[in-house]
């Protein structure tokens, strides 16, 4: 990998929880789509016959990695 030393720090945070979020910083600032949002790699589309998620479109990787989602497989064990 070959570094770019004219950029500033790079960082990638994720969270989850009741959901999947998280920020990227680089050139030290932190990365937004023109409506002002970040990080929402939660709806990511990761597996297209996945669940349909609360935005709507199907198989966001918030379905999976959220707490519900990791839940959703034992409901039907338990
Ligand atoms: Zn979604």
């Amino acid at each position: 990998m070959k570094r770019c030393r004219q950029s500033g720090k790079k960082y990638v945070m994720i969270t989850r929880g009741t959901g999947v979020g998280g920020g990227i910083i680089a050139n030290s600032e932190l990365l937004t789509m023109e409506s002002g949002m970040a990080g929402e790699i939660g709806h990511m589309i990761v597996d297209i016959h996945g669940y349909r998620c609360s935005c709507v479109r199907i198989g966001c990787l918030e379905m999976i990695a959220s707490t519900a989602g990791i839940a959703r497989p034992a409901k039907g064990c338990i």
